[in-house]
């Protein structure tokens, strides 16, 4: 999946332009720039990729799910709902807001399970957010369908399933809001950095204020910008927006790789009749960065997950007892550890981990192993791959 693999000259060139005129950041210095604005080049590129009217850079993903949220009136007290399998940053940035996460559970999607949110709403509910985690989607119609009822706000986690799309959407841009990553070890990067995409113009017109200190961005005088409410600073580097550049006219080379070699482990994954495929909802397509399957057990998940590994298959994942993507190792959240006291709010509203019941969500995961595609194999590597994932899983069942 990551785009690092992929670094080169086309990136260096970026960079460069940056370099030369020493202005290393997105806003003002227009004298100096010699017209260079990396940011705003990589936000126009970016809609229009992925055919969003909006798109605003930030530094990280993490800081573009706050934006969104911020952006669209989340704060103290309000409940979002988010899932058992999903990345830490899900609950840190609802969190962030003195806004209560809700661990809501997954189904066969690896994704968030409609009928699971719709028991887990509330008078406070003000968000749903799916996660599309490993490359693939949560079943959207029937959560956009839930948010219109409600009366919700639905956004879209697609940090981990950047050119994944459904019904004819790209991913992220087919709730309200949606929010990228561009990490390290994203489908592309630039080191550091998040995108929020909307087509809501008050929303990004608050995202934009919101991520650089509630400035109001009017006239071309910084010093003189006054600020319609409080913000923070989650700006973007002009540096770091050159490689993303670099990186999004990469995008499709990528993931046709990735579909290559996902193609290729999973038509010989599906002669073992055993085995069961994630779900992938009607009218989406992955983004092909890992491909996600279910063994008949959890006992038979964890000895292939261990043969896998011992027969030297890396980048396979059993995310059951993972520290960083599952509910059950979360200790930090489930026992309110902060350095400083949380607002009342969240200690409030947070969920009582005694009390939850999560049985749907350790069916799917504990039976799930999720491998990464690479883009760097070579078709030798991935086929001699293939051959050893049938022949370690046709050994234990
Ligand atoms: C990477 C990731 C994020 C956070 O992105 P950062 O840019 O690392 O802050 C959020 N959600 C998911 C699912 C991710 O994989």
């Amino acid at each position: 999946m990551p785009g690092f693999e992929l670094f080169g000259d086309a990136e260096r060139k970026q960079v460069n332009d940056v370099l030369d005129t020493g202005v290393l950041m997105r806003y003002g210095f227009d004298g100096m720039r010699n017209g260079i604005f990396k940011a705003k080049e990589f936000e126009i590129a970016l809609a229009a990729k992925f055919n969003s009217k909006h798109a605003h850079l930030v530094s990280s993903g993490t800081a573009a799910i706050t934006i969104a949220l911020a952006s669209a009136g989340v704060g103290a007290g309000d409940e979002v709902i988010i899932p058992t399998f999903t990345f830490v940053a899900s609950f840190e940035a609802v969190l962030a807001l003195g806004a209560v996460p809700i661990l809501t559970d997954v189904d066969a999607t690896l994704t968030l399970d409609p009928l699971a949110v719709e028991k887990a709403i509330t008078s406070r509910t003000k968000a749903i957010m799916p996660v599309h985690m490993c490359g693939s989607m949560a079943d959207l119609k029937a959560l956009k369908t839930i948010c219109k009822v409600h009366n919700l706000i639905l956004l879209e986690d697609a940090c981990q399933a950047i050119g994944g799309s459904y019904d004819g959407k790209p991913l992220g841009t087919y709730g309200d809001l949606g929010a990228l990553s561009f990490d390290y070890v994203k489908t592309i990067t630039c080191g550091e950095g998040g995108a929020i995409l909307t087509n809501n113009s008050a929303y990004i017109k608050n995202a934009d204020y919101y991520s650089d200190h509630g400035h109001d961005h009017i006239g071309n005088d910084r010093g003189a910008e006054t600020h319609p409410f409080l913000g923070y600073n989650y700006r973007i580097s002009e540096l770091n927006a050159a490689v993303g550049i670099a990186q999004l006219n990469r995008l499709d080379e990528f993931l046709a790789i990735q579909k290559k070699n996902y193609d290729i482990l999973r038509n010989a994954l599906n002669t073992i009749a055993e085995l069961k495929f994630r779900k992938v909802p009607e009218g989406g397509i992955e983004n092909y960065s890992f491909l996600s399957f279910f063994l008949p057990t959890e006992k038979l998940t964890v000895q292939t997950h261990k043969a896998l590994v011992e027969s030297g298959v890396d980048g396979c994942f059993y995310w059951y007892d993972n520290n960083w993507h599952y509910y059950k190792k979360w200790e930090h959240l489930t026992e309110r550890k902060s350095l400083g006291k949380l607002p009342q709010e969240v200690l409030n509203g947070l969920q009582d981990s005694s009390k939850t019941d999560f049985t749907k969500s350790d069916y799917w995961v504990s039976r799930n192993i999720s491998c990464l595609i690479k883009l760097s194999w070579t078709e030798e590597q991935v086929f001699e791959r293939a051959q050893k994932m049938v022949e370690c899983i046709k050994n234990i069942l």
